[in-house]
């Protein structure tokens, strides 16, 4: 199995609010293109430890990543040094935190905000470092570096959510309204990315409680949703991915070797499977 893949994290998502209030994504899934899982997040449930998570398949207790303060590289293996290992390409248009964990500790705006270096295990980014960056900007970096670079692997993470999250609460009409304007920022670009054939993964860090923040073992705060789109993946009702699988999964979609991660059990469709697909369409 070879894909390119496309993983969007939208920060400070909460499950119900995913479910009640992404109206084109559930679009998708009642055209049988999209699937939408109940995740619950790693503890804390805060946006450094569980970013590291979600690129590594490791908790927080175990990377290191324990709180949003630890600003350092990453030591363990994650889907961007896996991938770049395999000599497959890496983008990101995400928070520069990224850029901390997976290229260079203290983020330099001037030297990293705009990064093309194919040594590094981002490759090509655009790091934003103002939480309240535009998510309609950030899609268009991420679009850019898709059509300019055309990586194997492009991460895509807005802040808008988790910021109107932290302004308003869980519980809040700006919250929801936000949540469906990402919603509808996705319908921008998703049918072109479907179209073109990649495997695309969204979830979210964590969720968001009523205190107008998160960290805890609430389960606004830890359920989160995983919407798998593509022809790679089984989507069947009953898998229960966890976070911890979605590196993983994302190494199995990029058909990266030996990564030794845990991949959820039925979510993705096997060789045999692929093959009596193909041979089906092209009988069709
Ligand atoms: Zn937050």
């Amino acid at each position: 199995m070879t894909s390119k893949v496309i993983l969007i994290i939208l920060d400070g998502l909460a499950y119900n609010t995913a479910e009640q209030c992404m109206g084109f994504i559930h679009a998708l899934t009642e055209q049988n293109q999209s699937t939408l899982y109940k995740v619950q997040c790693e503890l804390p449930s805060m946006s450094r430890p569980l970013y590291e998570t979600i690129l590594t398949g490791v908790t927080p207790a175990v990377s290191g990543i324990v709180h949003n303060q630890v600003a350092r590289n990453s030591n363990q293996q994650s889907v961007f040094s896996l991938a770049r290992k395999a000599g497959l390409s890496t983008a990101a248009a995400a928070f520069h935190w990224f850029s901390e964990l997976y290229n260079q500790s203290p983020y330099n705006a001037i030297r990293d905000r705009h990064t093309v270096d194919i040594k590094q295990l981002i490759q090509y980014g655009t790091f934003y470092h103002d939480g309240k960056y535009p998510d309609s900007h950030l899609y268009l970096d991420a679009e850019l570096l898709r059509r300019r670079y055309d990586p194997d692997f492009l991460l895509v993470h807005p802040m808008s959510i988790d910021e109107a999250g932290h302004h308003s609460g869980l519980d809040s009409s700006h919250y929801r309204n936000t949540t469906r304007r990402s919603d509808k920022e996705l319908s921008e670009f998703l049918p072109s990315w479907i179209e073109a054939g990649y495997q695309i993964i969204i979830t979210a860090d964590h969720g968001m409680n009523t205190d107008k923040s998160h960290g805890g073992s609430l389960s606004q705060e830890r359920d989160i949703p995983l919407f798998v789109i593509g022809d790679q993946f089984t989507h069947q009702a009953n898998c229960q991915p966890k976070q911890l699988e979605i590196c993983g999964i994302i190494c199995e979609l990029l058909g990266v070797q030996n990564h030794e991660k845990a991949v959820t059990e039925n979510l993705l469709l096997d060789e045999n499977q692929t093959m009596a697909k193909q041979n089906l369409s092209m009988k069709g």
